[in-house]
């Protein structure tokens, strides 16, 4: 047998934050997936992608392994907190500690400690060796079949039977009291072999982080060691833990074991489980405490330069409507056409009944306008990128990917079942160190062209020197780029003026070209292999005729009028040029032109005093931006005028001055 342990912590500016930890004793066999799954739960933890990992394996051997029965569970449930604790001060009564309310008195003095209090009950000594750190009981796990497959959830319940079990047989301890620290669960429990594993329903108020736990000790003050010695040292395997059931609405008295139910009847019962809206409730308030609540804004005119909200008339400088054409007559008279013939809504997906030819217009289209030999058209850019990338890495290999790509790569890369390697922003070095520190059969680099918060473009040269030397597939997302860089706005390659293309060319339609859906462009092979492996394009209604025309006409208008394009660019150089002559360093060439303010309150203040003065500029903050670089994002239109570009310039430089 093996004793496996796993920490994984992460950084939190400098300070390194606890995000997951496990233990386990196994057998050799399991040892790999277990490894495994530990890993994963680490790195890809709710609270976040460890840092750090420290996994820590030793040998067990057969005659060092001690068995025990798991303890017996009943529930006791109480109306609040007090009477939770009266039911502590019962148990203490039962197993015949001295003075249980002087030992209730002690437990508020663990609350800021990590292990546990080892507490005499005769002379309410503290016998820890350190105060703070307290002790931790360790080495235990429940006992297993050897063939099954390791399934590694978290249960908290059984790992807190088992821990239970281990100190309750300890020599020396006749009890344990303990309230979880989690501020969602209420749930405690005391716990001895004289009485068994009690849960205890409310112990705290919800939302309190008062939890501590202590082990009672009745024993000679020369044996301490010896008890210490067993709660850290002694491997403990535990048996016959079984799955917590608590009968929907079943009221169960004081005491009253719960009863052992047939498989037939577990599948109507529930595991220890939060109520579900307190969860929701409380990371809205979180969010909200932190400013990060988000609302939205009700347009009632087209997405123009000019929109009306709550009859008033504003400017519009947040949009990603770069060209401004959704209104453009080209544009409607497309739609009107498509909806007179196709009417709306395409019934099915591509692949059964929801393939028009129109679909295959715009593909034709796209591949045209891209230079390749096929194109894939999706219903979003977000699908296009979580479909992409998930189908060509579904066997595995690594990813490469920058470390500000768009938030649609960044799940499709979760959703692959490839390892993700991250590269520091638009760094050809550290991207080649990291393609030479992780070795594979088979891998993916992927960027945004031009990046959706910060507005700059990707060294396109290096990238795909980089990838064609070292033999890896390169994908870019040109969502900012089709429509905007390049002299006639074909995107990345004709700005850098380059007619080698990236292997998988991703874009979306739903911003300058003014329609919605996403696309990939590439070889035909490529597009084969996405028609009949990425999930997004299989499974889903395709999109409706209006917009699919909305797309067509949308290339249409930048193939025939590039001057809009030109207009843009003009206005993109125009607005930089007041910004700065207005004191503020800032450049870009593209329509997105970042002001960094850091501060996630400032930025949505100075986001909301623009708005009363009529100019709609959007805050950006975290989590769509780094937490500490909120930022004002200024996205231009071909449509703005150079007075228009200027006034903003003057206010946003005043606005930040003050
Ligand atoms: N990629 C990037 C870089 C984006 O900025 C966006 C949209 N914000 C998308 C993909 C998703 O495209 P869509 O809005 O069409 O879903």
């Amino acid at each position: 047998m093996f004793s496996i342990k796993m920490r994984a912590s992460k950084d939190d500016n400098g300070r390194s934050v606890h995000i997951s930890g496990a233990e386990k004793i196994i057998s050799e066999k399991q040892l790999d997936s277990c490894v495994n799954s530990l890993m994963e739960r680490g790195l890809y933890h709710p609270k976040g992608n460890a840092d750090f990992m420290n996994i820590k394996i030793e040998r067990v051997k057969g005659d060092e392994l001690e068995y025990l029965d798991a303890l017996p569970v009943t529930t006791v449930e109480v109306k609040d907190r007090q009477e939770g604790h009266r039911e502590i001060v019962r148990f203490l009564e039962e197993i015949a500690v001295p003075e249980p309310q002087k030992v209730l008195a002690v437990l508020k003095d663990t609350y800021a400690m990590r292990g546990a209090m080892l507490l005499d009950v005769n002379t309410l000594e503290r016998l820890e060796p350190d105060g703070n750190r307290g002790i931790r009981a360790t080495y235990m796990d429940q006992e297993r079949s050897e063939n099954v497959d390791l399934k590694l959830e978290k249960n908290h319940y059984e790992e807190a039977i088992v821990l239970a079990t281990k100190v309750a047989n300890c020599p020396g301890i006749v009890g344990e009291i303990c309230i979880s620290d989690d501020p969602d669960y209420v749930t405690g429990y005391v716990a001895s072999k004289k009485t068994g594993y009690r849960r205890i329903t409310k112990m705290k108020e919800l939302g309190s982080e008062n939890g501590g736990r202590i082990f009672l000790y009745n024993g000679k003050k020369e044996d301490v060691e010896k008890t210490i010695d067993y709660l850290q040292k002694k491997r403990v395997i535990v048996k016959g833990v079984k799955p917590l059931v608590t009968i929907q609405s079943a009221k169960l008295s004081d005491n009253q074991p719960v009863p052992d139910l047939n498989e037939s009847s577990l599948s109507a019962i529930n595991c220890e489980r939060k109520n579900p809206m307190t969860v929701i409730e409380n990371t809205l308030s979180d969010l909200k405490e932190k400013h990060l609540f988000r609302t939205m804004k009700s347009i009632e005119s087209a997405q123009g330069s000019h929109i009306l909200m709550n009859g008033k008339e504003y400017l519009l400088m947040a949009s990603n409507s770069y060209l401004d054409i959704t209104k453009h007559p080209h544009m409607l008279e497309r739609c009107r056409a498509a909806i007179d013939k196709y009417g709306v809504g395409s019934g099915g997906s591509r692949l059964t009944t929801g393939n028009m030819d129109l679909h295959e217009e715009l593909e034709n289209k796209i591949a045209g306008f891209k230079g390749t030999e096929a194109s894939i058209v999706f219903n979003t850019g977000y699908v296009a990128n979580l479909a992409v990338i998930s189908a060509i890495m579904k066997n595995g290999g690594v990813i490469f990917s920058d470390e500000l790509n768009h938030a649609s790569i960044i799940d499709g890369c979760r959703l692959s079942k490839a390892g993700c390697v991250v590269y520091k922003h638009n760094d050809m070095e550290d991207l080649e160190r990291k393609i030479a520190e992780n070795p594979c059969e088979f891998g993916l680099v992927v960027s945004d062209a031009v990046f959706s918060m910060d507005g700059d473009i990707l060294k396109l040269p290096r990238f795909l020197e980089i990838c064609r030397r070292n033999n890896l597939l390169s994908m870019i997302d040109e969502a900012h780029a089709t429509g905007v860089i390049g002299a006639t706005g074909h995107g990345i390659s004709e700005h850098f003026h380059m007619s080698e293309k990236p292997d998988i060319m991703m874009g979306t339609l739903s911003k300058a070209i003014g329609g919605e859906g996403g696309y990939v462009a590439g070889s035909r092979l490529l597009i084969d292999y996405l028609r009949n492996t990425a999930r997004g394009f299989i499974f889903s209604t395709s999109l409706s005729a209006v917009s699919v025309a909305a797309d067509i006409a949308g290339i249409e208008i930048i193939e025939k009028e590039p001057e809009l394009v030109q207009r843009l660019q003009h206005n993109v150089r125009y607005f930089c040029k007041k910004l700065q002559e207005s004191g503020l360093n800032i450049s870009s060439e593209t329509a997105i032109i970042p002001v960094v303010i850091g501060d996630e309150k400032k930025a949505m203040d100075i986001s909301e005093k623009l708005m009363e003065e009529g100019f709609f500029i959007s805050a950006i903050r975290y989590p769509t931006v780094a937490k500490g670089s909120a930022r004002l994002r200024v996205a231009l239109m071909a449509s703005h005028t150079e007075d228009e570009l200027e006034r903003a310039a003057r206010l946003i430089a005043g606005m930040l001055e003050k």
